[in-house]
């Protein structure tokens, strides 16, 4: 589960994170207000607004603005609220906004230049271990920094069984030039950051920027957070931050019906048992000369009722030209799968107009392969992984 900003910097604050104060609105007046709040706090008269959205690179597409005085508050707000806003990180139409956050503006000049860096916080999969990346080049993407400047990119492995050591965080302080106050921020900041990612069961924090203020405070400017869907059972409260105004409807639809579902952009919607299986089925459809519209795990219990649901979501897509059901009879018996294939499509015969081929192997195939023949309807039956793909081939022609 992704969240936004502000939700991100909420989480980092509980765990004692230092972050950058901000107050979200979601309308101009509100806006006022959660600046006024601010200057009350921090004593600033200068705030920064920004869209929330599920996306990077905001200051790039005018998602990111500095005001100096309340009537550049409510201006630059009223601009922002409602705006699609792209960036380098959205499709062309954009992201619509709805809120957005007030922050205190940390940019203040003072001894020194503020300085911008880069920290993420992510699972290593080829090491099985968290990893902490960062870099001093901060405030841009780190893709670019990584292909233009790869020696300016630092990491740190954790090991699980001690988490994070202190020794660890003073070597991060340490390859960021730092040194004084600021080292010593650097370290606080870095084992809370660790801590928080690993309690709140992320498996993502990236804070970019990470700003030394003028004043050598060490503050977490930005925040992408993402929650380890697994695991939020056990965090009530992250629950209610999930905004499916972010998320793709149908596959907002298909995790409240039990599915796992994911949109993809081909011809090809498919339907399977099995995340294994699923992802051999696509890689048959591309084999046939297609492209997978979707991956779709029906799950263990391939009943009428899930595959109806499941048809529908697939319907939803125009791209899709045919339909490829590959079921694997182990805990299901496939006569059971066809029963249920052929009880979806008399339901809703009306709205299928793309040409079905079912693939199904395992218990009682035989028999279900003479239902799906017997039924009338125009389904395709297929026993070899081979025939299923010839099938598809010649329905794309
Ligand atoms: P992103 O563009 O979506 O990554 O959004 P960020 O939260 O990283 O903000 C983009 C940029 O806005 C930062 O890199 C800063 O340069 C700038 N910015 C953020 N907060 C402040 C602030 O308090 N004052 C000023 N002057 N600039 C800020
Ligand atoms: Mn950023």
């Amino acid at each position: 589960m992704n969240l936004h900003e502000y939700q991100g910097k909420e989480i980092l604050s509980s765990f004692g994170v230092n972050v950058q104060r901000g107050i979200v609105a979601t309308t101009p007046e509100e806006a006022v207000e959660a600046a006024k709040k601010l200057t009350e706090e921090t004593g600033t008269g200068w705030h920064v607004i920004k869209a929330q959205v599920h996306a990077g690179g905001r200051g790039k597409g005018g998602g990111v603005k500095l005001a100096k005085n309340l009537k550049e508050v409510e201006e630059i707000a009223k601009e922002i609220i409602g705006m699609d806003l792209v960036t380098p990180q959205t499709s062309k139409e954009g992201k619509r906004v709805h809120q957005v956050l007030i922050c205190e503006d940390v940019y203040y000049p003072g001894d020194n230049e503020p300085e911008e860096y880069y920290m993420s916080v992510l699972l290593n999969r080829s090491t099985s271990r968290n990893m902490l990346m960062y870099s001093p080049e901060g405030g841009m993407d780190i893709e670019t920094v990584a292909e233009e400047t790869p020696d300016l990119i630092f990491t740190e492995e954790i090991d699980p069984a001690t988490g994070i050591l202190p020794f660890q965080a003073r070597r991060v302080a340490f390859n960021l030039g730092l040194s004084g106050k600021a080292f010593k921020e650097m370290v606080k900041f870095v084992m809370s950051l660790y801590k928080a990612y690993e309690k709140s069961d992320s498996s993502l924090f990236e804070i970019n920027p990470v700003l030394k203020t003028s004043d050598d405070n060490i503050l977490a400017v930005d925040s992408k957070v993402t929650i380890d869907d697994s695991a939020l059972f056990r965090h009530k409260d992250y629950q209610d931050m999930r905004d499916i105004r972010e998320e793709d409807p149908t596959e907002v639809e298909a995790k409240e019906a039990g599915l796992s579902y994911v949109n993809l952009d081909g011809n090809v919607g498919c339907m399977v048992n099995g995340a294994g299986l699923a992802m051999a089925t696509m890689d048959l459809i591309k084999f046939a000369g297609g492209e997978p519209a979707n991956f779709l795990d029906v799950g263990g219990t391939a009943d009428a009722k899930r595959v109806e649901e499941a048809f529908r979501l697939i319907l939803k897509d125009e791209k899709v030209e045919a339909i490829l059901i590959n079921i694997f009879g182990g805990i299901v018996r496939c006569d059971r799968v066809a029963q249920g294939v052929v009880e979806a499509y008399k339901n809703m015969g009306d709205q299928i107009k793309v040409p079905i081929i079912v693939r199904l192997q395992g218990t009682n195939a035989e028999e279900a392969k003479e239902l799906i023949d017997n039924s009338g309807l125009a389904v395709e039956s297929a026993v070899l992984f081979k025939e299923a793909a010839d099938k598809v081939q010649a329905v794309l022609k």
